[in-house]
């Protein structure tokens, strides 16, 4: 589908072009390879669903310049108090193994409150990982604000909801390959 036809399909604009998302993963990932070139191996832990694309994207350019990858992923539901999220999460599904001693790297779509990352790197520490650092593609104002350690951020973002590469609205927009704005008209389609 063209992009034209992603418009007519509900999106007034966009925020982050295939060739910027292509860009910068491929800078974020040589930085994380310079910082771990001593390194045996490195976990990636993704949140599913919104981390699914760049992860994989992201794990593809670090594995041609870092050390050996290995992926894992978490599902956690996050209760939210009006439409913020309240940073008590429930797990849906755990890592598949033990990360006790692992140099660990969270990788993240979007940080908005930062509250369920906070929460993620504190449980992560209770399995006695050797190392937490997060890789966030995208940050939105909010989480400047708050103390939540996230050592490499691809894109600041105005405070606008997005959707694409991931994310998504009510499920649907998640396989878009850029990262965009919806028309208000797209809120009210069934
Ligand atoms: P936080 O706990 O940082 O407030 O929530 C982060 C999660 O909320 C992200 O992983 C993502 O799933 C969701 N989220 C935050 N901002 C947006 C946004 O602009 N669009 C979409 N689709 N999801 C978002």
């Amino acid at each position: 589908m063209s992009d034209a036809t992603w418009h007519s399909a509900g999106i007034d604009r966009v925020i982050l072009t295939e060739e910027q998302i292509r860009e910068k993963t491929e800078e974020l990932a040589k930085l994380v390879a310079a910082d771990y070139a001593d390194a045996e191996s490195l976990l990636l832990v993704g949140v599913l669903k919104g981390a699914v694309m760049f992860m994989a994207d992201f794990a593809r350019v670090l594995g041609r310049y870092g050390p050996p990858v290995e992926l894992e992923f978490m599902a956690v539901s996050s209760y939210v108090q009006g439409t913020t999220s309240s940073g008590v999460v429930r797990i849906l599904k755990d890592l598949d193994r033990e990360i006790a001693g692992r140099d660990v790297l969270v990788i993240e779509d979007i940080v908005d409150s930062g509250l369920t990352l906070s929460w993620l790197l504190k449980y992560l520490k209770t399995r006695s990982a050797a190392s937490v650092d997060v890789v966030a593609l995208m940050r939105k104002p909010a989480a400047i604000k708050v103390q939540v350690p996230v050592k490499y951020v691809g894109f600041d973002l105005p405070n606008d909801f997005v959707v694409g590469y991931g994310l998504d609205y009510r499920e649907r927009y998640r396989e878009m390959p850029f990262v965009g704005v919806l028309k208000p008209s797209a809120y009210n389609t069934p």
